[in-house]
This record gives C-alpha cells, sequence and structure tokens, in this order.
C-alpha cells in the first residue's frame, strides 16, 4: 500500500486556527502516514505533533516557512528536517516573531485611514500564543464587518503592496537559505505560483535552493506541471503539501494535496548531505 504524505501544514503556534491535538486528529482521519510541521517563523508545534504522533503512528517531518522579501512580491521558504532544537535558531525565530507584533501595529494604524477601526489586541487575541500574521489580521478585519471576506482583506487592503501592507522584517533570500542549511535542513521553494516569478527560482538555486513545492492547494494541474518542468530541468526535489490552515482559510485543506513518502525519504537523504556539508 502507497504511504501518503503531506508536506505542508500549519498549526495555531502560527496561524492555523488547529491545535496539535487537532492536526493530528486530521491527519489520522485523512489516512495520512506523514505530515511536515510548517510553521511561518516558528518551531513549537513540531514537539507536541510528535508526541501525539508518536501514538498514532504517523510521522511528523520537522519544519518551517519562512518569508523573504523581493522588490515585487514575497517569497516563501521551507524549510525539511531541520535541527529545530539549536538555540540560535530559535533565538532568530523569536526575532522575526517580535517584528511580526510590531508590524501588526502599523498595518492597524494604516487600516483606520480606511475605516476600518480594530485595537491590535483584536488581532493579537486570534493569534493566541503563536506567531501573528496577516490571516490574523484578515479574520480580525472580518469582525469589523467592514468586508465581506478575507479575500477582501487581502486585493484591497493587506494583499502585498497593497496599500495597507507593511513587508515583514527584511529577510534576504540569501540569509532564509542560509539558516535553514545551517540547521541542516533542505530549503524548499513554498508555492512558486503564489510567488508569480520564476526568474528568482534560479537566484535562490545559486543559494542552495534544493526543492520545489510543486503540488500546492492553489496551484492548477498545468500549474503543477510546469513546476515538474522546472524542477527535472534545474535538478529540484519535488514535494507537495495542503498549506492547512485548519480552519483559518475557511475550509480544512489537510490531505487534499498530498506525495508519495518515497519523496519524504529524498528529503532526508538530501537533509543528511546538507547537515555533513555544514557540519
Ligand atoms: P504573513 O506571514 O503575516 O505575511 O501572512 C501570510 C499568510 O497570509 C499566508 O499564509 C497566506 O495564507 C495569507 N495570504 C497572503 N497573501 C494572501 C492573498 N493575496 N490572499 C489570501 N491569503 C493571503
Ligand atoms: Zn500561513
Ligand atoms: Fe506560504
Ligand atoms: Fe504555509
Amino acid at each position: 500500500m502507497t504511504r501518503y504524505a503531506d508536506l505542508h501544514v500549519h498549526t495555531f503556534y502560527s496561524d492555523s486556527t488547529f491545535s496539535p491535538e487537532e492536526v493530528m486528529a486530521c491527519a489520522k482521519d485523512k489516512g495520512l502516514d506523514a505530515i511536515a510541521i510548517c510553521d511561518h517563523d516558528s518551531i513549537d508545534g513540531i514537539e507536541p505533533c510528535q508526541k501525539i504522533g508518536r501514538e498514532l503512528g504517523i510521522e511528523i517531518i520537522a519544519g518551517i516557512e519562512l518569508t523573504v522579501e523581493k522588490t515585487d512580491t514575497e517569497a516563501h521558504i521551507l524549510g525539511y528536517v531541520i535541527d529545530w532544537k539549536v538555540d540560535w535558531f530559535q533565538n532568530r525565530l523569536k526575532e522575526l516573531q517580535a517584528a511580526r507584533v510590531d508590524r501588526i501595529y502599523k498595518m492597524v494604524e494604516r487600516l483606520k485611514g480606511f475605516h476600518i477601526q480594530m485595537e491590535p489586541n483584536d488581532v493579537f487575541e486570534l493569534a493566541g500564543k503563536g506567531s501573528v500574521g496577516r490571516l490574523h489580521l484578515a479574520q480580525a478585519m472580518l469582525r469589523t464587518g467592514r468586508i465581506k471576506n478575507l479575500k477582501e482583506a487581502f486585493d484591497r487592503y493587506i494583499g502585498f503592496g497593497k496599500p495597507c501592507y507593511v513587508p515583514n522584517m527584511y529577510f534576504s533570500s540569501k540569509e532564509a537559505i542560509d539558516i535553514i542549511r545551517n540547521v541542516g535542513g533542505v530549503p524548499v521553494l513554498a508555492h512558486p505560483d503564489v510567488m508569480g516569478n520564476d526568474a528568482y527560482i534560479q537566484e535562490f538555486i545559486e543559494y542552495g535552493l534544493r526543492g520545489i513545492e510543486v503540488y500546492h492547494t492553489d496551484h492548477k494541474p498545468h500549474v503543477a506541471r510546469h513546476y515538474e518542468e522546472i524542477a527535472k530541468r534545474f535538478d529540484l526535489i519535488v514535494t507537495g503539501g495542503s498549506d492547512c490552515h485548519g480552519l483559518g482559510k475557511g475550509r480544512v485543506l489537510m490531505g487534499g494535496v498530498r506525495v508519495p513518502y518515497e519523496l519524504v525519504e529524498k528529503l532526508k537523504n538530501e537533509a543528511r548531505k546538507i547537515a555533513n556539508d555544514h557540519r
């Protein structure tokens, strides 16, 4: 029987609504054999999911999702099989999380100029103890009744380049890729179609990118075929995941995108090589 993995799952330690218990119950329900926990700038979901995973017989791949700023877009870089216990890495993530808090104050202020009134605490409450982000902000905006849905929040106000958008703490692609490799992880470009500019892929490869998320909830079949070609051309490991945010995006996505377990083995082999290089 083929075993399957969903290699892109969030917890409430970033912007999913699901606790580790809910994430793991869902993974079991979907019949997954492995999932990768890839929270934005946080590793806090990994250990609790691993603990439950051991009881359920579901493997957890330790991951992270970092945000890189470009002039015309943002790129998300996933790190797989990371050595998440390293102190300097955890400290760096804390800095990124703190910068996210500042950014929310700024965006809440800008939204006031558009008559969308909120308190920063309304957003922080939605984030709980996790790293706060625009999905929480969009959820708080929805509660004001000034927008119809989450899409409107991004399309009109807080999407990249929109008037209330404030970038994350500046993080170059080289820095993000270096950090992942330095904790023995495999850097993989998340949802390249969402990034929307294939020209960056070669730059990332020069810095040490080793994989590309070909299969993703937001990738239609012809888009996935396009990135399959690119993966082949540049010898990148193919990955795929749902990018499940619990109910954070309205619908539970887990298992909707899954890949055969062999790809997990590939990631682990690559991580071994990277860890040796960086020792
Ligand atoms: P942040 O890390 O705070 O920049 O927020 C990133 C999250 O916002 C992503 O995980 C997406 O779920 C969501 N997001 C970003 N841009 C859009 C968009 N245009 N439409 C819907 N969701 C978006
Ligand atoms: Zn997210
Ligand atoms: Fe992402
Ligand atoms: Fe994600």
